[in-house]
């Protein structure tokens, strides 16, 4: 009888443990045990394989920031050109 609830309290335990190294992907919603490494985003988890790819959309931000600014230049340039600047 006491050996059930030893039994029982270690499987108790157990999922504890387990539930605690268990980490939702907010990005692809793939659950992560403690083998995956998963990062804290806020209150939310970030799994590595998001992260890397979340990395790389970061370092061509400002590659991409700039292409946006030039897009937004010529898109001026073309209106004026076209006397459309009151648009
Ligand atoms: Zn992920």
């Amino acid at each position: 009888m006491l050996e059930s609830i030893v039994e029982g309290r270690k499987m108790e335990l157990y999922a504890e443990r387990r539930t605690s190294e268990m980490h939702y992907c907010t990005f692809c919603e793939k659950i992560c045990y403690k083998k995956k490494p998963v990062k804290a985003l806020g209150n939310r988890w970030i799994c590595i394989d998001c992260l890397r790819q979340l990395k790389e959309v970061l370092d061509s931000l400002k590659q991409w920031e700039e292409e946006l600014t030039l897009e937004e230049e010529m898109k001026k340039q073309l209106g004026e050109g076209l006397g459309l600047q009151e648009l």
